[in-house]
């Protein structure tokens, strides 16, 4: 009954906050090199919940599984043309990109099986971790209408696909999930991030932590957040967003949770997030974040 009143109220605040846009595209980058912790459920999730709210969205699908591209109800099979062509044989990003049936102003580059190679093609390739972030400029600087965020769903590893994720972003967010080895290879990750503002993109940085599959009715759930928000205070939102079978459902029915069960949970907090996303930034435009110090000890 509790949560039921809570939900309701939750819906009501939703409904009466606005979601601010904007002025200059951002971009972030969803890593994690941990599979299966959330990060192509919270691309596409955050990414439907601010296009629901009125952003231009694109989502870059940079995962040979192309579990965004379904997520997002895109086609992607072999034919398609992808963001491996993009990669690969220069095309434009503008002639792969795909409209979402899910809202009007979403967009997907979708993944298709020809990026499993990619990783390895990559290697020969001029200017290789540059490759993504020159056909995103393009694509930014001649969109008819700007977009106002694009998300880039990395797969789970360290290799030459989320290099390039990692310099054409501006932002990161890290979604990590609720459970024991929460913080396991987080340095390694960081450390990924460090070498690439040192290297190949200055300006990167940490901005987003969002805790994933959390079960609030277990003690080890909330050691885990405490854990988290202790070493990154200023990056971890607020929302969590809970375990629920209408967010791991959703993309059967070839859509995202926003649309699936609008009034569930797992839309309530994917939405909430989203606004915490959008409305952080109008709050810190103009100051520097922290960056997350290398985690001493956290690694457990
Ligand atoms: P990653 O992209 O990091 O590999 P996914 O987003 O694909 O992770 O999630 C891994 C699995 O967990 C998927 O089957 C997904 O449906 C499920 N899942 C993700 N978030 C939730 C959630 N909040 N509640 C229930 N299942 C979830
Ligand atoms: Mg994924």
């Amino acid at each position: 009954m509790r949560e039921i009143l809570d939900l309701t109220h939750r819906r009501k605040n939703l409904a009466q906050s606005t979601v601010p846009l904007p002025e200059k595209t951002r971009i972030f980058t969803v890593s994690n090199q941990k599979g299966g912790v959330g990060k192509t459920t919270t691309t596409v999730n955050v990414a439907a919940a601010l296009a629901k709210s009125g952003a231009r969205v694109l989502v870059i699908d940079l995962d040979p599984q192309g579990n965004a591209s379904t997520a997002l109800g895109v086609d992607h099979h072999a034919e398609v043309p992808s963001i491996y062509d993009v990669l690969i044989d220069d095309f434009p990003l503008a002639d792969v990109v795909q409209k979402s049936p899910e809202f009007d102003t979403l967009y997907c580059a979708p993944s298709t099986i020809h990026l499993a190679g990619a990783e390895i093609e990559l290697v020969s390739q001029v200017a290789r971790e540059h490759r993504l972030r020159t056909a995103l400029e393009q694509f930014v600087s001649e969109a008819e209408t700007p977009f106002h965020y694009v998300f880039i769903d990395c797969p789970p590893s360290l290799g030459l696909l989320t290099i390039n994720a990692f310099v054409a972003a501006k932002e990161v967010l890290i979604p990590i999930q609720a459970e024991y080895y929460a913080l396991e290879g987080l340095s390694q990750l960081l450390n990924s991030i460090h070498m690439i503002q040192k290297h190949l993109n200055p300006p990167l940085r940490l901005s987003t932590i969002l805790l994933t599959m959390y079960d609030g009715r277990t003690n080890l759930a909330h050691q885990v957040a405490d854990d988290v928000r202790a070493h990154f205070p200023v990056e971890v939102l607020k929302t969590v967003i809970p375990r629920a079978v209408r967010i791991s459902e959703a993309p059967s029915f070839g859509q995202t949770v926003i649309s699936h069960d609008p009034s569930g949970v797992g839309s309530i907090s994917y939405l909430e997030a989203a606004a915490e996303i959008a409305n952080r930034h109008a709050e810190s435009a103009e100051t520097q974040h922290s960056t997350a110090t290398p985690l001493e000890g956290a690694t457990k």
